[in-house]
């Protein structure tokens, strides 16, 4: 069968410690002769002892192979090594053997290789008798003596008598004749162990396949998933390369044997450098290296595609320099996050050391550096399976240290939230501040008299009107006092408005200096007019003070800066108001007025009150 080919591709990941092991293989001498299956004997590898012809044609029937054996044709394995790659025509290989077992007269033949497309065993009697028996791939599973992953031959081996076996291998794939010589009780523990070993394996694989499922489709985190199609796509390889896959998957359908191997490589391949690339973020911590992987990716779709049109002997070689190329690769980017401090990386290699050693310790049995056990002879299962738990472990510490840092920024960025709201807060709190001081000042500036700094009429209004109320609730008398300044008018057409303004704010201040003592809400009416309102102040004690404040204004000249100094007087009108008389704020202006009047009918610079004008 065909699919046998990429089973060098697989080997490729084998060939460092390949190297190592065949120098030391070179060192064992063949022996070929006959084989003693002793009392002792309960498996037996053939292939140390046999003999072998390439038939370059695949022309010759048994008694020609026959024939060439007697002819001393055959030759010894190379280093009894039972592999010789892909080659064309068939392979010969002979062995004699005597049974010297008294009770195991049945044998089993296995060839510990599951991909070979045509067997043909001879069995030749000492009497001349041949039996033939037919086996491979190409066959369906069904033809086997035992249903068995390897193709196996059931033998009659009668005590004491030598036997010719003569074993015709002919295969598209590599072809391979590692023979080995069962009794039925250790055919039977051996298959045992191997069911063991293979069920635990894909037990392993399927429980973390659905535990990672499961996890995948809970946080739909694109690792998980690459990490599935990995795992599926391996386990698929090697149940091809087991000879599982034609067992149980396809044990009809000879194409799909063929192109499953490349085709599962690829995938596996595709998978885990897709499952590097997003497990180690190399996107962000390593451009250069994810566009390497992206490469590979692109090649291995590439192979993949390629491996269902092309034939092998062309893809190949190409897929085993870049399975053996992937595995160093892969090692690069997992030292290069790990450099990166990306602890989960750590992990990664870790896994990927485990199946790096597991398929070296395979190796090396293969080629009998080390011995075969239970444990070494699995080594790529095992290496595989703690890979893939060591991985599945992996995914689960990267997704605890996002968490981390995800819920690291989101305190650091609370943090950074408050010291911004608080920040704010202040900014704001100064702002509403300022604005308050500019509103106050606005609404004094409001209240003010530009010229003279006194209030101004419409505040004047406001706070006279709430004076006369409380008076008038507490029963107390206000008085009111107009003051105009006398000619005025005169003293701006002779020295000018400006020395005019010097003079009505030299009075403001001598009124102001004059109210002092009192309890007086005092403004500028308008033009050199003002207002003083004494509340709880009787008529007597108002015209004290108004006579007090006409005096402040006439008592000396005005000093102005634009001109010379400037005497003048005041007239001064004054209104009490007796509570419950009269309420109305502009009858009793007008009643002020009315005195002031009074005061300049009466010569200027004098104190009327409304009773003496009345
Ligand atoms: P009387 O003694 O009858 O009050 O005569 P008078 O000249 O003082 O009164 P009149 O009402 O005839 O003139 C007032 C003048 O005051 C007219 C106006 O130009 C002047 N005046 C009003 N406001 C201001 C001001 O703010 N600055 C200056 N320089 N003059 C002003
Ligand atoms: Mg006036
Ligand atoms: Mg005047």
């Amino acid at each position: 069968m065909i699919a046998g080919r990429t089973w060098t591709a697989w080997k490729a990941w084998l060939a460092c410690a390949a190297a190592i092991a065949l120098v030391l293989l070179a060192s064992v001498p063949a022996r070929a002769g006959t084989i003693e299956l002793t009392p002792a004997t309960s498996e037996f590898a053939l292939s140390p002892h046999v003999g072998y012809l390439h038939d370059t044609t695949a022309a010759d029937t048994f008694d020609d192979a026959w024939r060439r054996l007697e002819a001393g044709a055959f030759q010894p394995l190379p280093g009894g090594n039972p592999a010789f790659g892909f080659q064309d025509g068939a392979f010969w290989v002979h062995a004699r053997v005597v049974n010297h077992h008294p009770e195991e007269r049945r044998w089993l033949l296995v060839q510990t290789y599951p991909l070979s497309d045509h067997l043909d065993l001879y069995v030749r009697h000492p009497d001349g008798r041949v039996e033939h028996q037919a086996g491979g791939d190409a066959l369906p599973f069904a033809a086997r003596a035992i249903r068995y992953r390897h193709p196996n031959f059931l033998l009659d081996l009668p005590q004491g008598e030598p036997v010719d076996i003569l074993f015709r291998v002919q295969s598209q794939s590599s072809m391979q004749v590692p023979l080995v010589l069962y009794t039925p009780a250790a055919f039977t523990e051996l298959s045992r162990d191997a069911q063991l070993a293979i069920g635990l394996y894909y037990g392993i694989l399927l429980a973390l396949f659905f535990y990672n499922l499961v996890l995948w489709l809970v946080l739909r985190d694109a690792s998980y998933f690459w990490y599935l199609f990995h795992i599926s796509a391996f386990g698929l390889v090697l149940f091809c390369l087991n000879g599982l896959g034609f067992e149980y998957l396809w044990p009809r359908n000879t194409w799909l044997a063929d192109k499953s191997v490349p085709l599962s490589i690829s995938l596996a391949l595709i998978g885990m450098h897709q499952f590097a690339r997003v497990f180690l973020g190399l996107g962000e911590r390593w451009p250069a290296g994810n566009r390497v992987s992206m490469v590979a990716i692109a090649a291995f779709v590439g192979f993949g595609i390629a491996a269902v049109f092309v034939p092998y002997r062309v893809i190949t070689p190409a897929v085993s320099l870049a399975v053996l190329a992937s595995s160093v690769w892969i090692t690069v980017v997992g030292i290069a996050a790990v450099r990166k401090q990306y602890a989960p990386a750590k992990l990664f290699l870790l896994s990927w050391a485990m199946f790096l050693a597991g398929t070296a310790i395979y190796t090396l049995v293969a080629f009998g550096v080390i011995p075969k056990t239970f444990y070494t002879e699995y080594g790529v299962q095992m290496g595989s399976a703690l890979e893939m738990l060591f991985l599945s472990v992996a995914l689960s510490y990267r997704y605890a240290s996002l968490r981390h840092e995800n819920e690291r920024i989101v305190s650091e960025a609370n943090v950074q939230l408050e010291r911004k709201v608080a920040q704010r807060t202040r900014e704001l709190r100064n702002t509403l501040d300022q604005l308050e001081e500019a509103h106050s000042r606005l609404r004094e500036s409001s209240r003010r008299d530009g010229l003279t700094g006194l209030f101004n009429r419409s505040h004047f209004h406001d706070a006279f009107e709430r004076l006369l109320l409380a008076c008038n609730e507490e029963r107390r008398p206000l008085s009111l006092l107009m003051v105009d300044l006398d000619f005025f008018k005169s003293i701006n057409d002779e020295h000018g408005h400006l020395v005019g303004d010097d003079v009505l704010r030299a009075a403001a201040q001598r009124i102001g200096d004059a109210l002092k003592p009192h309890d007086a809400l005092f403004a500028r009416f308008g033009g050199e007019e003002f207002v003083i309102v004494l509340p709880r102040t009787d008529l007597r004690a108002a015209v004290a003070v108004a006579e007090d404040v006409r005096r402040a204004i006439s008592s000396r000249p005005c000093v102005s800066q634009h001109g010379p100094d400037v005497v003048v007087s005041a007239s001064v009108g004054v209104h009490t108001v007796v509570p419950g008389t009269m309420d109305d704020m502009e009858d009793a202006l007008q009643v002020a007025d009315q005195a002031l009047y009074a005061a300049k009918a009466n010569g200027r610079n004098c104190v009327r009150t409304s009773i003496s004008a009345a």
